[in-house]
C-alpha cells in the first residue's frame, strides 16, 4: 500500500497532518479523514517537504489562494527568488509554485523546499524541457527522471499537463487564441513532430507510482483552456476535462491524491457551468482555477478582472484560486504585483466562503465593521486584510496620532461624516454615548485558526498587528 494521505486515510487511519489541518480549519479530524479518503479534498505533504505546515484544499473547506513565482531567462537569482516566496507567504499564500525557467532551477527549488512553511507546487515539463534544449528533444524517460528528481526534493504537488491528447489538437483550430497553456503548447508541438501520443500521458502510470513513493498530489493540468472569452467552454477545453475525469480515477487506483486545473477565461455567465461540470466529470477532485479573467479588455489590471470570476468559482464550489498579478499578459510580477494580486484573491476567497457560509467566515467582516463604526482606528488597521495599506492611507492625509482617535476621516470630513451623525443623533435619543452591546469574539471564532499563518518563517500581515504581536489567539512564528 502506498504511503500517502489518501492511502492512509482510505485505511481509516488519521495522520498527523490530518490532525494538524482539523486543527487549523476547526474541523473534526474524522471529517478531515473522510473527505480525503473520498478524493475530495486533499492534503499536499511531501514526505521529505520539513518545513510544511499542513493545509488542506477542498470544496468543504476554506477556499485556498495560490501564488505564483519562480524567475526566467531575464530575471534570475536566488535571493531574489527567495524573497519572492517570502513576500508570497507574507502577503497570504496558502501555497506557492515555483514556475521557474531561468538558471540555477535545482537549487533555487532546493531553497525553497527548505524554507516554505507552505505546499510548493511545480511544473517538471519546465525543466524537462531546459534539459532536452527543445520540445521536441524530449523523452520520456528524461520527464520521469526529472519528476522522481523533484519528488525526492521535496516537491508537495506537481501539474502535469497528461490530458491534452493528440485528437484534442484539431478541435482548437477555430480558436481565437489557439493554446494558450505554457506546458499545453510545449506538448502539443511536441505530438505535432513526432506524431505520437502525449508523453506524459504514455508514461502516466509510472508517474502515479512515483508520486504514491513520496505522496506528491497532482495537479492535472489544463492544457487547452481558453485564453479568451471567445474559446471558453469550447469542444476542445470540455474534451480535456473528460480526459482529466480519467486521469483522475487512475491516479485514485494508486492512491495519489489529486487536483485539477481550470480556467483561464471565461465570461460571467459561465463560470458556475466550468465548476459544476468538472465537479461532475472529475467526481468532486478538488479544483484549481486560474481565475477566471472575465473580459479580456484591461491588461495591467487583470487582477480585478480575474478576481471577479475567482470569485464566482469559489461561491461555485471552486476549491484553490491561483492569483493573477496586474502585469498577467505583460511581464513577471515583481513583490509589488504579489502583493496587489493576493490581496485581491485573498479577496475573493473570503467573498466566496462568506457567500457559502462557512462556519465563522463572517465574523472577520463584523469584527472590523464594529471597530469601523466605534472610530476603533487601530483595530481597524490590525483586522485589515493588509494592515500596512489600510494605515498607509489613513495617514496619508491624517497623519497625527490624535486622529487615530477621531470620529471622522477625510474622506467626509468632520461636519459630513455619516458615521458620527448617526451616532450622535441615537446619542440624544437615549441620552448616552451609543456602544455596541455585544461583540464578535474573533479569538474563540470558528474562523481564527483559518486566518492563522501557517507556522514557519513568515507571519501573514492579517494576523500581525503594528508590534508585531499576533493579532489572533496561538499564532506561532519564529
Ligand atoms: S468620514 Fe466618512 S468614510 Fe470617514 S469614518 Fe466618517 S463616514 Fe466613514
Amino acid at each position: 500500500m502506498a504511503n500517502t494521505q489518501i492511502a492512509a486515510a482510505r485505511a481509516g487511519r488519521i495522520t498527523e497532518e490530518m490532525h494538524r489541518v482539523a486543527e487549523r480549519e476547526n474541523r473534526d479530524p474524522e471529517f478531515v479523514r473522510e473527505r480525503v479518503a473520498d478524493g475530495q479534498a486533499v492534503i499536499p505533504a511531501n514526505r521529505n517537504h520539513d518545513a510544511l505546515d499542513p493545509m488542506i484544499i477542498g470544496r468543504e473547506f476554506a477556499t485556498k489562494v495560490n501564488a505564483n513565482i519562480g524567475n526566467s531567462e531575464t530575471t534570475s537569482d536566488l535571493e531574489t527568488e527567495l524573497e519572492k516566496l517570502h513576500a508570497a507567504v507574507h502577503y497570504g499564500a496558502d501555497t506557492v509554485m515555483d514556475l521557474g525557467t531561468g538558471s540555477d532551477l535545482d537549487d533555487i527549488r532546493e531553497t525553497h523546499v527548505d524554507h516554505s512553511p507552505v505546499p510548493l507546487g511545480t511544473v517538471p515539463l519546465y525543466e524537462a524541457v531546459k534539459r532536452a534544449g527543445s520540445p521536441e528533444d524530449l523523452t520520456t524517460d528524461l520527464l520521469l527522471e526529472v519528476i522522481e528528481k523533484q519528488a525526492e526534493q521535496g516537491v508537495d504537488y506537481m501539474t502535469i499537463h497528461a490530458g491534452i491528447l493528440a485528437e484534442h489538437l484539431a478541435l482548437t483550430d477555430g480558436r481565437k487564441t489557439g493554446i494558450v497553456s505554457r506546458g499545453g503548447s510545449i506538448v502539443a508541438k511536441w505530438m505535432e513532430e513526432r506524431g505520437e501520443q502525449n508523453p506524459l500521458f504514455q508514461v502516466y502510470d509510472e508517474i502515479c507510482e512515483i508520486f504514491a513513493e513520496h505522496d506528491v498530489t497532482f495537479s492535472l493540468g489544463d492544457s487547452l483552456r481558453p485564453g479568451s472569452l471567445a474559446d471558453a467552454c469550447d469542444e476542445a477545453q470540455y474534451a480535456e476535462l473528460d480526459t482529466l475525469g480519467e486521469l483522475t480515477r487512475r491516479a485514485w487506483e494508486y492512491d495519489v491524491q489529486v487536483m485539477v486545473e481550470g480556467p483561464g477565461h471565461v465570461p460571467m455567465h459561465r463560470v458556475a457551468e466550468n465548476v459544476e461540470r468538472q465537479q461532475e466529470v472529475c467526481d468532486g477532485a478538488p479544483f484549481y482555477v486560474l481565475g477566471p479573467l472575465v473580459t479580456d479588455i484591461a491588461p495591467g489590471y487583470d487582477h480585478i478582472t480575474s478576481a471577479i470570476g475567482a470569485a464566482m468559482a469559489a461561491q461555485a464550489g471552486a476549491a484553490m484560486l491561483c492569483y493573477v498579478t496586474p502585469k498577467e499578459h505583460l511581464g513577471l510580477p515583481e513583490e509589488d504585483d504579489v502583493r496587489e494580486g493576493l490581496a485581491a484573491y485573498r479577496i475573493a476567497a473570503h467573498a466566496g466562503d462568506v457567500a457559502n457560509e462557512r462556519p465563522g467566515a463572517r465574523d472577520w467582516d463584523d469584527a472590523l465593521s464594529e471597530a469601523r463604526y466605534e472610530f476603533d482606528w487601530r483595530e481597524q488597521f490590525r483586522l485589515a486584510l493588509d494592515p500596512d495599506r489600510a494605515r498607509d492611507y489613513h495617514d496619508q492625509t491624517l497623519p497625527g496620532d490624535n486622529y487615530k482617535e477621531a470620529r471622522f476621516c477625510s474622506m467626509c470630513g468632520v461636519d459630513f461624516c455619516s458615521m458620527r451623525i448617526d451616532q450622535d443623533a441615537r446619542d440624544v435619543e437615549d441620552g448616552e454615548m451609543t456602544r455596541l452591546e455585544t461583540k464578535t469574539d474573533l479569538e474563540s471564532s470558528s474562523a481564527a485558526e483559518v486566518n492563522l499563518p501557517p507556522v514557519g518563517t513568515h507571519d501573514s500581515p492579517s494576523t500581525v498587528d503594528a508590534d508585531g504581536e499576533s493579532a489572533l489567539e496561538g499564532a506561532s512564528d519564529d
